[in-house]
């Protein structure tokens, strides 16, 4: 908890924000922090009626779960897939077989059973190193509370009540829980826990509710009623402001509303510089929910679409069907704007219990992306399978990750290969070019990249991993987070050589790590000639307007001068520079955004 003392009884707690936007209100506190489960030993004879309890409460949260799907809002329809997946989830073997197994072996009540099926499950995922796939056993536990609110009848909030509009302060928002939540009675919400990619704050996201989440105790400093400020864009909350502070921050919300209003109707804008230069600008994306999100934010495409999702949110392994239909309704609704899929880059610090992997002294040097793929060819066969299928009904392109050299495309081409003559010969459909690209990810790569771009049709610079390689920064390791340096004069450069290597063999260079979403960085990103930049929806409408605002002749000067610096700390001085005289309005301040060249953010005020 961060808890600051403001001046006179004001306070404000600091989480993440998860959706921009201020909403000023009083507190609507919901739910209980956790429903407690005691164990109670069971007679033989009450065996048998324990199972069929458990398995009714399992039926009524899906008859409930089902229910909201059918009644969910036209705009967020996309989302229902996570309430399938808690449905699927409801009757997955680790859940259901182990707790009905433990009511009959311990002879313990459902409630005691299931808390230990979740223990169990969790400690599974305790062994992930990769956050965002950590962060999936929120669903489980999701699932898991809604079956013992129904075993302990313990009563789920509702909203249905509300007169007034509120700020929803809970402990935690299911995604079914968010689902319910009405635009107009609800201005803003903040939980204890959760974060950026939590289902609630891409259903916020897409909502257009602002949220702060992750602040860890805000239930406990919150009164019932009581005025607070919830600032999504700076991740605060202000319990209880004073006069100035209210009219402080009503300033901002006009002035965020105003600027939110313009980002927003200039989004649909190509993104060309003054002086005529196109960039296309792409979304990444782990979910087909996101979509609406990435359309109505401007994307002219995904540039990423991080597959490993599927291979997480389901028991066992994606067969091709499962498959082909995601990346089937991915590609018909981005249609004519393309989709770029990333075969899967599972191992190092990703993981699927469905792939048993050896355990690695060092993983991300380890069995990952292409090395397993072309390790265990069934595997990449049904995914290739699928993306080629799934090329019959819109733009779709293949990315392979990780190559390090020239032999490792030749051998994924060749699989690509097989699978198109299979489908062809079984008369099944598929596009008749589907692009070939490759993530330029690690340093040798870069000192081929020429005879590499000989070779596909695109690259896409993964600077997430490309820093971590060059600068042997392990990318989640808070300890070396300080040295991940992506204005490192190096990387810059190798950035450099790789597009000069694809421009010179006339494919396309593109950039989809985190870098490109950084507001600040596109200047140089501009100069450097990228012909396609993919971040996060959220920060397209901001990019595509910086990228509106500069000429191509001006960046390029800027970015031969950071080219020849020795130190990011000049980099940083000469990009300053930049951003001061020629964006200065773009970061002013009174927008509640400003640029952090420290931390290497645009960080909101
Ligand atoms: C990258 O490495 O920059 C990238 C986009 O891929 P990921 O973050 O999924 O490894
Ligand atoms: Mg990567």
């Amino acid at each position: 908890m961060k808890l600051q003392d403001d001046r006179k009884g004001q306070f404000s707690l600091g989480g993440v924000g998860a959706s921009p936007g201020i909403a000023i209100g009083r507190a609507f506190i919901v739910g209980q922090k956790r429903v407690k489960v005691k164990k109670r030993d069971l007679a033989p004879g009450d065996v048998p009626g324990e199972r069929e309890r458990f398995k009714a409460a399992v039926e009524a949260v899906g008859s409930y779960l089902d229910s909201l799907i059918r009644k969910m809002p036209e705009q967020i329809r996309d989302h229902a897939a996570i309430l399938r997946s808690h449905i699927q989830l409801l009757k997955d073997r680790l859940l259901y077989d182990n707790t009905l197994n433990r009511i009959e072996t311990e002879r313990v009540n459902a409630e005691w059973a299931l808390k230990g099926s979740l223990e169990e499950v969790k400690a599974l995922f305790d062994q992930v190193d990769d956050p965002y796939l950590r962060e999936r056993i929120e669903d489980v536990e999701y699932v898991i509370k809604r079956i013992l609110a129904e075993l302990t009848e313990s009563k789920g909030f509702s909203l249905d009540s509300l007169k007034e509009p509120v700020i929803v302060i809970a402990h935690e928002l299911s995604p079914a829980d968010t689902i319910q939540l009405d635009q107009e009675k609800v201005l803003g919400f903040a939980t204890d826990v959760g974060s950026r990619t939590s289902h609630a704050a891409i259903l916020a996201r897409s909502l257009g509710i602002p949220a702060v989440v992750g602040l860890e105790d805000v239930t406990d400093h919150v009164v019932q009623g009581e005025t607070v400020i919830l600032d999504g864009i700076a991740g605060r909350v202000i319990v209880d402001p004073d006069q100035e502070t209210l009219d402080k921050y009503r300033e901002k919300q006009q002035c965020y509303l105003r600027y939110r209003l313009d980002v927003i109707h200039k989004s649909h804008l190509p993104a060309e510089t003054v002086d005529g230069q196109r960039i296309m600008v792409k979304a990444n994306i782990e979910l087909l929910e996101e979509i609406p999100l990435v359309l109505s934010n401007g994307a002219e495409g995904v540039g990423l679409f991080r597959t490993e999702y599927l291979y997480l949110s389901q028991k066992g392994l994606p067969d091709e069907e499962t498959l082909f239909q995601t990346y089937r309704q991915i590609a018909e609704k981005l249609a004519p704007h393309p989709v770029t899929i990333r075969t899967l880059d599972i191992g190092g610090d990703k993981f699927v219990s469905d792939i048993s992997l050896d355990e690695e002294i060092n993983p991300a040097l380890g069995l990952r992306a292409i090395r397993l793929l072309l390790r265990e060819p069934e595997l990449f066969r049904t995914q290739l399978r699928a993306i080629l299928r799934a090329s019959a009904y819109g733009s779709v392109r293949v990315l392979f990750p990780l190559i390090s050299g020239r032999s490792e495309i030749r051998e994924a081409k060749k699989m690509l290969a097989r699978v198109r003559q299979e489908l062809e010969a079984e008369g099944t459909p598929f596009g008749p070019e589907i692009k070939v690209g490759i993530m330029i990810e690690v340093p040798t790569a870069i000192m081929v990249a020429d005879s590499l771009a000989k070779e596909v049709d695109f690259f896409s610079l993964g600077t997430n991993d490309l820093i971590q390689y060059s600068l042997a920064i392990d990318r989640i390791n808070e300890h070396v987070a300080h040295l991940y340096e992506p204005l490192h004069p190096g990387v810059l450069r190798m950035i450099h050589m790789a597009v000069e290597a694809a421009h010179n063999n006339r494919i396309e260079a593109a950039i989809c790590g985190e870098m490109a979403g950084e507001p600040m960085y596109i200047p140089i990103l501009v100069g450097l000639g990228l012909d396609e930049l993919s971040m996060n929806a959220i920060d397209i409408p901001r990019v595509k307007r910086i990228i509106r605002q500069v000429t191509h002749e001006e960046c390029a000067e800027l970015t031969q001068q950071v080219l020849k610096a020795s130190s990011s700390r000049e980099v940083r001085e000469m990009l300053m520079q930049f951003l001061h005289e020629r964006l200065s309005g773009e970061f002013d301040p009174a927008l509640g955004l400003k640029p952090d060249l420290d931390g290497g953010h645009i960080c909101p005020v």
